[in-house]
């Protein structure tokens, strides 16, 4: 927040409080037992979840914090304004119905989302998550939904948790198709994604035709960060606030990863940026003065790209 105020990206009427999601908004997406399992856990003084998902006797009314801003970030939008962050952690995408774990107590994205279609009717959602890491809990949730296309861009899950996200994995039942895996080998950097997310989001979108978009938010896949071994400079982080708004012109965004505290004030920075003055920013890349440069694109890329290609054409244009 400091990095973000002290370049005067936003005054004090454009930062919002959370209000607590209610236990009615975590139920529509979570199991009952998920639910009290965690409240009573907590009570208890906390502890270890699972492996990595440690928690303290404050985490559960926190985890209900992070979920009410993410709600409130899509009210914001709901009422007008054209783009709104939830900056809340703990982050939720890993979060299953029934299970937390990766850091996630719940799946604040699913749970926003469930809020947005029974209780303000919006039926096709647009999720992008460029969290370094698969986001399985809202993948699996989601799995079988014709009116819900989720894209992750992730490292390979081979050689990263949860090991889940491959191309194959494209749905099923009625959601056979929407779910677009775009899994980067270790060493991928900001040309290897921004080739293939100019080939894939734009026709996937504009087919789709989505109500509302929503977009899981990770600084994890940056090259300072611990975490992962994807190679995102901080520029990237500008770009896909700017070809984001480009595409939807209205955005929810909701936190996700990101372990290194520099990279993450300065690519958060970055990001309002770009959402910011996406328009102008929009042009200057038309004019050239930030090409992609092809040449840079690694083999093992395009061959992704030229997988989904395949895998997805029964379904999109791409
Ligand atoms: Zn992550």
């Amino acid at each position: 927040m400091e990095a973000i105020q002290e370049n005067g990206l936003l005054d004090s009427k454009d930062i919002h409080q959370p209000v607590s999601a209610g236990e009615e908004d975590l139920l529509r997406v979570h199991s009952q037992d998920h639910v009290e399992h965690v409240r009573r856990f907590c009570e208890m003084g906390g502890g270890n979840l699972d492996f990595d998902t440690t928690v303290s006797s404050e985490s559960y009314r926190i985890a209900k914090l992070s979920a009410g801003g993410a709600i409130k970030a899509a009210e914001l939008v709901l009422d007008g304004c054209n783009s709104a962050y939830s900056v809340g952690r703990p982050p939720g995408h890993h979060a299953t119905h029934n299970l937390a774990m990766g850091f996630c107590i719940f799946n604040n994205l699913a749970i926003t989302l469930e809020y947005l279609r029974q209780l303000r009717k919006v039926e096709r959602f647009f999720i992008f998550d460029f969290d370094v890491h698969y986001g399985n809990g809202t993948a699996d949730m989601f799995y079988e939904d014709p009116d819900v296309m989720y894209i992750s861009i992730h490292q390979e899950p081979r050689t990263l948790f949860p090991g889940k996200g491959n191309v194959e994995e494209i749905g099923s039942g009625e959601g056979e198709g929407r779910n677009l895996c775009i899994p980067m080998p270790p060493g991928s950097n900001s040309h290897d994604y921004r080739y293939i997310l100019e080939n894939i989001m734009g026709p996937v979108a504009q087919s789709f035709s989505p109500d509302f978009y929503l977009v899981d938010v990770g600084f994890d896949g940056h090259r300072d960060d611990p975490l992962s071994s994807i190679r995102l400079d901080d520029e990237f982080f500008t770009w896909i606030a700017v070809e984001m708004m480009d595409l939807a012109r209205s955005l929810t965004l909701i936190l996700e990863g990101g372990y290194d505290l520099d990279a993450l004030a300065r690519c958060n920075r970055n990001l309002i940026q770009g959402l910011e003055n996406y328009k102008t920013m929009k042009e200057e890349y038309e004019k050239g003065k930030e090409p992609i440069d092809n040449s840079m694109v690694n083999r093992e890329t395009r061959k992704i790209y030229e997988s989904l290609s395949d895998i997805f054409s029964p379904y999109f244009d791409i």
